[in-house]
């Protein structure tokens, strides 16, 4: 089963009121409103031998990683956490010192942003390791950062280095660019956003979707971890590895100018790759000039 698919197919029936729910299924997160505020909500989960390896990585590792991957969902939007609830399907087995490890690693990064764990549920099941967490969270205050809102003509831009996430433990012990996010959207006004789980040409791509348009990829400016670089092709890692958890974003060009100009944001560096253009093609501009369709070669969980 394509998990592209069956999301499509779930948002072709969802039946909500836009009164109520202004951003549905297809962002980064829903936003509900409740009692004249906004909510921001989403639900991700890990699960061994899928998005970390207990064996390998150890209990602590992979409850810190269902609150990361949450957590830059968050950013995703230049939202700010509020509470998460994590339901958590243990293997038999499983020792109380594992558990409180994991417990430990959910707290980790929850602690670091303000965004404590406020229930859940724990079962006890003969499968593998499985953690989903609930997280909710506030526009900040530019309000949300849609991926709907690029336009022709923005600058798109990522921030800090691409590929070879997974194969390292980058995916593991990555910052969720929630402050980067805030600073982001409070001093550049970004219009577009997503965060980079299944690969730059895949999310690139679901950027342009939801706003209807195209863009060109400069080949030479995509940054590219020094881990890539072990990599047979260094800059098909960047593009499709995933697991990145990098901001992608566009804004007006004389904005990404000036953020260009100010350096890096926070300490992250920040790299303008390519322009949004009209249309529906994704292509990479390669540099001798050929431009190559930009193949969406991340991760399609295909299970
Ligand atoms: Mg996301």
């Amino acid at each position: 089963m394509k998990e592209a698919s069956f999301i499509e197919h779930i948002r072709s029936l969802s039946n909500f009121d836009p009164a109520v729910v202004p951003v549905g299924p297809g962002d980064d997160m829903a936003v509900v409103r409740c009692g004249g505020q906004d909510l921001l909500v989403a639900a991700d989960q890990v699960l061994d031998g899928m998005h970390f390896r207990l064996a390998e990585h150890g209990a602590r590792a992979a409850g810190r990683k269902a609150m990361a991957r949450n957590l830059s969902d968050v950013a995703a939007m230049a939202g700010e956490p509020l509470a998460a609830v994590a339901t958590v399907a243990l293997p038999s087995g499983f020792s109380e010192s594992d558990a409180r490890q994991m417990y430990a690693g959910l707290r980790e990064l929850g602690d670091a942003f303000g965004c404590p764990l406020v229930g859940g549920d724990v079962g006890s099941w003969g499968a593998a390791l499985a953690i989903s967490l609930t997280i909710l969270a506030r526009p900040g205050p530019c309000g949300v950062v849609l991926r709907s809102g690029a336009r022709v003509g923005d600058a798109i831009c990522v921030t800090g280095e691409l590929g070879a996430a997974w194969q390292t433990t980058r995916h593991l012990t990555f910052t969720p660019r929630v402050a980067e996010a805030r600073i982001l959207a409070a001093r550049y006004g970004p219009r577009a956003m997503i965060d980079l789980s299944d690969g730059l040409s895949v999310d690139l791509g679901h950027l342009c979707d939801a706003s209807g348009v195209g863009a060109d990829v400069c080949a030479p400016a995509v940054p590219v971890h020094p881990d890539a670089w072990k990599r047979p092709d260094p800059l098909a890692a960047a593009l499709g590895d995933g697991e990145d958890y990098e901001l992608l974003f566009t804004l007006p060009p004389a904005e990404a100018d000036r953020l260009i100009a100010d350096g890096p944001l926070d300490g992250v560096p920040v790299a303008r790759i390519g322009t949004i253009v009209a249309g529906a093609a994704r292509t990479l501009v390669l540099a001798d000039g050929r431009r190559v369709e930009l193949a969406t070669t991340g991760w399609q969980h295909d299970t």
